[in-house]
């Protein structure tokens, strides 16, 4: 039985908020917060309605730690969970600081005024946190998240040493826009426009945008194009996993998608500078965000299937083995139990499979911790039982799904 504090309103954390609903022999008390309170009345409503759960609402703006503390010490959560956007991390990660409540998020901290996104200055708040006694789960979305429990997971239960992960992000749901991103437009343009990066042998190497494009067989959904992306998992999993000689991260996009893309930042609308339009300053990107469809409300149109998983390759007593580890997601199943498409649906569910491993007890410590510092065992049974089944396909050492 525990009280939880959920912080922001949009996609994502209506699964959450629902999902903690659904669990509430844990979350048996459950506050949702956000700048528009609105909004999470309107989540409130509708879980109210078909789950028959009271959740409290209240407004908060989330880049005030004051605010924040505030409505801490009046709510008096177990967890305060992050479900806002990336740039309140370290707001609230503070504001949890000074309440000594735990705290976790979906996604790592990204200045507002830079295109780049890195634990490091949510890393170096361990010292506070450990001071505090409380404990903070960073990237408990998929990816990162359920990317980085399934590379736990091969570390632990599957292979001796790990060699090499590509990690694979495939959304092949049709939301039948010319052009919609699936989360924070913001966000998601951000990531996909900066330059690519991977790991090896200890240095990063950086590619420009979509320079690197693989043609991946993707079991359960089939070829698709899929380009290599920096993502922010391989930051610590290139820390956490022993022996490792090269991780890569690939996301595939169509198209429509890129054309859109490119022509947006070629005429200036990718920009994150202020420029000012008639005596008004506008930052050209989140004009552009105010513009494009919600995410959120994607979830009705939006059909097919999402695989996300890891290929993993190493040595297991001596003999080389692979292994892909993923799960495959139905945008319309996702909808009809959330009413909301897969990639809020496989964020969120992991968002309050994180909270429940701190709340039991079963993820427990003092400091800043990324997913992959725990057992990987008891979040991989959630997962099953949550929604987000997983499945394991034993590949010959030299198989790939890559198609030439
Ligand atoms: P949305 O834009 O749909 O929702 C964000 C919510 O945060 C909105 O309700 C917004 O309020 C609220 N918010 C923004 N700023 C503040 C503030 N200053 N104070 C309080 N509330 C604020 O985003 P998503 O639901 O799509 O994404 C949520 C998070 O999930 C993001 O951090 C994203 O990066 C992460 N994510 C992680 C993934 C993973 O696999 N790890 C995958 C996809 C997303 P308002 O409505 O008023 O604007």
């Amino acid at each position: 039985m525990a009280k939880v504090l959920i912080v922001g309103a949009g996609g994502v954390s209506r699964v959450a908020t629902k999902k903690c609903a659904m669990n509430s022999e844990i979350f048996s008390e459950i506050t949702l917060a956000s700048r528009t309170k609105s909004k999470c009345d309107k989540i409130a409503k509708e879980i109210k309605d078909t789950l028959h759960v009271e959740i409290k609402t209240f407004r908060v703006d989330a880049d005030h730690v004051d605010e924040l503390v505030t409505l801490i010490e009046k709510v008096k959560p177990d967890l305060v969970m992050n479900i806002a956007l990336p740039y309140q991390d370290l707001t609230i990660m503070d504001a949890c600081i000074k309440a000594k409540v735990s705290y976790l998020d979906t996604a790592n901290y990204e200045h507002p005024d830079l295109a780049k996104f890195e634990y490091k200055e949510q890393w170096v708040r361990d010292e506070e946190f450990k001071n505090s006694g409380i404990m903070a789960l960073l990237g408990s979305g998929f990816d990162p998240g359920v990317t980085n429990v399934f590379c736990a997971y091969a570390q632990q239960y599957l292979f001796d040493e790990i060699h090499y992960i590509d990690i694979l992000d495939c959304n092949a749901g049709d939301h039948g826009y010319a052009f919609a991103t699936n989360f924070n437009p913001e966000i998601n343009l951000r990531e996909v426009s900066a330059n690519g990066r991977y790991w090896q042998e200890g240095l990063w190497y950086e590619t420009r945008p979509m320079e690197i494009m693989m043609r991946w067989d993707y079991p359960e959904v089939g070829i698709k194009d899929s380009y290599l992306l920096y993502h922010e998992e391989m930051e610590s999993l290139c820390k956490n996993i022993k022996g490792l000689k090269r991780i890569r991260f690939f996301m595939t996009f169509g198209q429509s998608y890129l054309t859109h893309m490119k022509c947006l930042e070629n005429v200036g609308m990718l920009r994150i500078d202020e420029v000012e339009v008639n005596g008004v300053k506008v930052v050209p990107m989140e004009l552009l965000a105010k513009l494009l469809p919600d995410p959120a409300s994607l979830g009705v149109r939006t059909v097919g299937l999402t695989n996300i998983g890891c290929v993993v390759e190493g040595i297991k007593e001596g003999k080389r083995k692979k292994v892909y580890i993923y799960n495959t997601c139905d945008h319309q199943t996702c909808y009809k139990e959330t009413g909301a498409q897969a990639v809020s649906y496989t964020t969120g569910v992991p968002a309050m499979i994180g909270a429940k491993m701190i709340l039991e007890g079963k993820w427990s410590g003092k400091g800043v911790y990324n997913m992959e510092n725990f057992d990987a065992m008891p979040f991989m049974e959630e997962l099953d039982k949550q929604g987000l089944p997983w499945k394991i396909i034993e590949m010959q050492p030299d198989e790939t799904y890559e198609v030439k």
